[in-house]
């Protein structure tokens, strides 16, 4: 049992095995500590993976989240969820050679997007707190710069892809609308410069050129 130094302890269940962990662990933490077997659907531990996605019960109230930010409560059911399956949305951006059929096509591969219910499902388990349910208004709409900056911080943990009772994949469609914007756009000047700066002196780091 782990104990901090005044003795407190939380006392959890994850993955329906009982821990006890110090107060200021993440679930990932409590998790190891717990010798609870945990070695996949983890990753970076700080939030920007989006691998570790769990379902919380805390009384009679369930949600999700990441684990890796996630502290202990005491009395919390914690679940860790399987990874997302495969996404059924497939495309080419190569065969994207005209953007003005780029929204009768966004309906092609995403059909789903325009029988949102407006649940606000995808809202609330997002972890990023991204206003997901607009982003897909606007990529329906064929908005798809603004949709790509709606989805800006988002992770990809795929929580908002679970909670879509029409299996939308807002996830996706948010990845969507940020490579489509960037397949019709010019690349950020620097990246540009620096691609060249490659192609010239293809071995130099930063600011630094070969000598001759
Ligand atoms: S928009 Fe969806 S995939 Fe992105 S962080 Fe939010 S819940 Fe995760
Ligand atoms: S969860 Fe799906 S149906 Fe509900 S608001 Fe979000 S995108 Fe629309």
């Amino acid at each position: 049992m782990s104990e901090t130094s005044d003795g407190a302890t939380v006392e959890l269940t994850i993955n329906g095995t009982a821990v006890c962990a110090e107060p200021h662990m993440t679930v990932v933490e409590a998790a190891w500590a717990g010798g609870v077997p945990r070695v996949t659907g983890v990753g970076c531990l700080e939030g920007v993976c989006g691998s570790c996605r769990i379902l919380i019960k805390r009384g009679s109230d369930v949600g999700v989240a990441l684990a890796c930010e996630t502290i202990v409560d005491q009395g919390i059911e914690v679940l860790f969820l399987p990874p997302p399956s495969t996404a059924l949305h497939q495309y080419e951006l190569a065969e994207f050679d005209d953007g003005w059929d780029s929204q009768a096509r966004f309906h092609e591969i995403f059909p789903e997007a325009s029988r949102c219910r407006h649940c606000h499902g995808c809202v609330r388990s997002c972890p990023r707190g991204i206003a997901v349910e607009e982003g897909v208004a606007l990529a329906t709409a064929g908005r798809f710069r603004e949709a790509g900056e709606a989805f800006f911080e988002c992770v990809m943990c795929e929580l908002c892809d679970s909670a879509c009772p029409e299996q939308i994949a807002p996830a996706h469609v948010g990845l969507f609308s940020r490579r489509i914007t960037a397949h019709f756009h010019l690349r950020p000047p620097n990246l540009i410069h620096r691609l060249e700066e490659l192609r010239q002196h293809p071995f130099s780091g930063p600011g630094e050129k070969e000598s001759s």
